[in-house]
């Protein structure tokens, strides 16, 4: 259990990490037989003698799960290998009735990949070793049965959900790295749709293998593996406790152990859970049911057409686009539905820009003032490009606005409709707002000078006293115009 290790001691070492991530495909059948690849079916419902294993069950390959893996590949930057060849990987476990996982080994069907991410000094390139494609096993049940404390049962359905593994060099240098790592990661599979990467249902499972070294050293320190950690959140907790737990057993003159261990969210630490000596030699062989598997020119053409504008991309383009900033470019970004509905939604407006602006700053503000997500929010993405034309085309004023929208939270409607009940009254008649410009310009004469002297900017400040008198009310278009011109006048 590490103590409190002094910030120098600390400081001595450079932590090594590197990331193994499962991602369940979003196939409809699963990698090797017709069986329905779906989450939450009753116990041991989709199964049939491939996924079971049963004697003389031939495996075939589900297109649409290399398809997956190809973008998958892709989105994160790797060669494709152009064959590539299933391999047994044998252990015995009772969720696995095979006795086998059919896996790939020593030829994935990707390599070579990066993704960039954030870090306090820029974005840091991640290496992507390799990318390959397995099936999953089944689930042991431990809990939840009146007999629970006696029995475990076995949930079959998962045997055979087509997988890709994610295997990152050990680039990572800080469990913040790790984190943001794993979040583009998502981010990235989200936007290709290949997964839900739902982790509370399993769709996405990590390993961190960490190890710690002198600063300057050039080996790497012996690694220990923190297995299947749930949250992106617990991941970077367990790196931090293993940081600190290893270089405490160095710095205490002992040596750490190549082991897998196991996180425990409840205590906050990780625990021994097989040694190295006891882990599994896999004797992993060719497949021999199923031939190799090749990914043609036009099929990985096909493809690269298929892979959407990724994350990093739209980032920079919408900021350029909608001169954002870029945390509001991030949370425009935040998944591609919600930019693809804003995005289409603004380019439908007057001015794109006023959009974005309204979407985030005072649509957004409510909604947090609310504790609400976007998928709460009253208003539209249609209502707010109403708002946002009635603004540029000067038929509400920004105050009138506000009101509005405080009307659409108050009574959870959309803009239009508020909108058309309402009807904010606008003065658009010029003499009516002549004689509260006047008022104006009679009360500040020191103003008056200034503008006349060159100031021109000061046009703006009568432009908001006026409004201001007529409560919001007058037409801001005309108010421009007659307040330029009295001044000028
Ligand atoms: P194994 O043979 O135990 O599976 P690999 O070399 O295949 O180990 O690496 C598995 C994962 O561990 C990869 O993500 C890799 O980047 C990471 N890794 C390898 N060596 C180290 C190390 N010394 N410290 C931290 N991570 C490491
Ligand atoms: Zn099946
Ligand atoms: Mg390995």
């Amino acid at each position: 259990m590490p103590v409190a290790l002094e910030p120098n001691v600390l400081s001595k070492y450079e932590p090594v990490i590197g990331l193994e991530v499962h991602v369940q495909l979003l196939t409809a059948t699963k990698a090797f037989c017709g069986c329905a690849n779906h989450f939450g079916s009753a116990p041991n419902t989709n199964i049939c003698p491939v996924c079971l294993g049963l004697p003389g069950a031939l495996p075939v390959l589900n297109a649409k799960a290399v398809e997956f893996a190809t973008l998958a590949a892709l989105a994160i930057n790797c060669e494709v290998r152009e064959r590539s060849i299933f391999a047994r990987k044998n252990y015995f476990y009772p969720d696995l009735p095979k006795g086998y996982q059919i896996s790939q080994f020593d030829k994935p069907i990707a390599e070579h990949g990066f993704i960039e991410v954030p870090t306090p000094h820029g974005l840091k390139r991640i290496g992507i070793t390799r990318l390959h494609m397995e099936e999953d096993a089944g689930k042991s049940l431990h809990d939840g049965f009146a007999d629970s404390a006696t029995r475990t049962y076995l949930d079959l359905n998962r045997c055979g959900t087509p997988l890709v593994e994610i295997v990152s060099e050990p680039d990572i240098r800080t469990p913040d790295e790790a984190f943001e790592y794993l979040t583009r990661l998502k981010e990235i599979l989200l936007y290709t749709e290949v997964s839900d990467c739902n982790m509370e249902e399993g769709s996405l499972r990590c390993d961190a293998n960490v190890s710690v070294r002198l600063k300057g050293a050039e080996k790497f320190g012996t690694k220990v593996e923190v297995k299947n950690v749930n949250s992106f959140r617990f991941v970077r907790a367990a790196i931090e406790y293993e940081i600190e737990r290893q270089i405490e057993v160095i710095e205490s003159g002992g040596r750490v152990m190549q082991e897998s261990r196991l996180w425990n969210a409840g205590e906050g630490r990780t625990y021994s859970m097989r040694s190295k000596e006891q882990a599994h030699d896999y004797r992993y062989f060719p497949e021999p049911d199923l031939p190799p598997l090749i990914v043609s020119a036009e099929f990985l053409a096909e493809a690269k057409s298929k892979l959407p504008e990724l994350p990093e991309a739209r980032r920079a383009r919408m900021i350029a686009e909608y001169e954002l900033a870029p945390k509001d470019a991030a949370t425009l970004t935040s998944s591609r539905e919600f930019a693809d509905r804003f995005e289409a939604a603004a380019r439908t407006a007057r001015n794109p820009r006023r959009v974005a602006n309204l979407l985030l700053s005072e649509v957004g503000g409510r909604l947090n003032a609310l504790g609400l997500e976007q998928e709460q929010s009253p208003v539209s993405m249609a209502g707010i490009v109403l708002a946002a034309d009635l603004l540029d085309e000067g038929k509400i004023s920004s105050k009138q606005l506000k009101q509005l929208l405080d009307v659409c939270f108050e009574k959870r409607e959309d803009f239009p409709a508020v909108y058309e009940r309402e009807k904010p009254e606008q003065i658009t008649d010029a003499s009516a707002l002549e004689a509260l410009i006047d008022e104006v310009i009679a009360a500040n004469p020191r103003q008056v000078e200034q503008y006349r002297a060159g100031k021109k900017t000061m046009a703006g400040f009568f432009v908001g006293q006026v409004m201001r008198a007529s409560k919001g009310q007058a037409s801001p278009a005309l108010l421009n115009e007659l307040v330029t011109k009295k001044l000028d006048g």
